[in-house]
């Protein structure tokens, strides 16, 4: 029987992974299909999914990442620690539950450094996203610091605060808001842009449009870029490599 894979989350008028995976699947010849489910809150999500035939695993996506939490049978001690899963494999009557975007970043973000990794980093914005890249900073021992418009807890400073100084201090920055994404096309951090140098590496999150006007920024001044779109390739294929494999990948 042909396999079934899904994406949940609520809306989905504009999901990537669906596009993704059916034109995978039509590429590499593979028998299975690829569906939206499309469900504004999670309460009956067992019995929906049972609904779908032969359903091997599904991609979680807003606004369900944290709250799928009490619906899985077990879940990778990364994404406990995250708080955030958003790929879950099912066996049988088993789910578990994994966060992929911290793979995918992890390898993205290594690509665009290479071996020369920055000592420490700027993180734009406190959400879900950026979650997944504060646990692989900690994990490359990578220091930052969280620039927030209402910075409340440790290591969270204010736009306000990301002076000159601070721009030369962290040469990574990472764009996870969502300013800029289409078709917000002229959104923007606050920062003191002047500061940057040929030394920046500036890695932004959204990945439509291809080149954010935060990027334009950096490469106006001399820094290097990198939008979200091989994360989000990579964090896709994570997911695929686990519904695939006989035994849950463990991290
Ligand atoms: P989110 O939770 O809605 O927002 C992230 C954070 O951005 C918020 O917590 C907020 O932090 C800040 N923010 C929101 N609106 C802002 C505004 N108008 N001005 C300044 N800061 C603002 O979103 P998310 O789920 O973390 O996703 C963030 C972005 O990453 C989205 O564009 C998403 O598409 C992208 N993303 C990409 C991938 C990928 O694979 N490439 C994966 C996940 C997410 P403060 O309140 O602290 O300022």
């Amino acid at each position: 029987m042909k396999a079934a894979f899904a994406l949940l989350g609520y809306p989905l008028s504009h999901s990537f992974s669906k596009q993704y995976f059916t034109e995978k699947f039509l590429r590499e010849n593979i028998d299975a299909h690829y569906q939206n489910l499309a469900i504004p809150e999670l309460s009956d999500v067992r019995i929906q999914c049972h609904q779908i035939k032969n359903l091997q695993g599904f991609n979680v996506t807003i606004p369900h990442k944290t709250d799928i939490l009490k619906y899985l049978d077990a879940i990778t001690p990364e994404a406990e620690k995250i708080g955030a899963v958003n790929t879950v494999k099912v066996a049988g009557n088993k789910w578990t539950g994994y966060n992929t975007d911290v793979w995918g970043f992890e390898r993205a973000l290594l690509e665009f450094t290479g071996a020369n990794l920055p000592k420490s980093a700027l993180i734009l914005g406190t959400g879900g996203a950026a979650l997944a890249v504060k646990f692989v900073l900690e994990k490359l021992k990578i220091d930052y610091f969280s620039v927030s418009r209402t910075p409340s807890k440790i290591h969270e400073i204010s736009y306000a605060d990301v002076s000159p100084e601070v721009l030369a201090a962290n040469r990574l920055i990472i764009q996870t808001t969502p300013l800029g994404m289409y078709p917000d096309l002229m959104g923007l951090p606050q920062l003191p842009y002047f500061a940057l140098t040929q030394e920046h590496l500036l890695f932004d999150l959204v990945y439509n449009p291809d080149t954010t006007r935060f990027m334009q920024m950096g490469l106006d001044h001399g820094a290097k870029v990198c939008n979200g779109l091989k994360m989000l390739i990579y964090q896709a294929e994570a997911a695929w490599n686990i519904w695939n494999s006989p035994d849950a990948v463990q991290s």
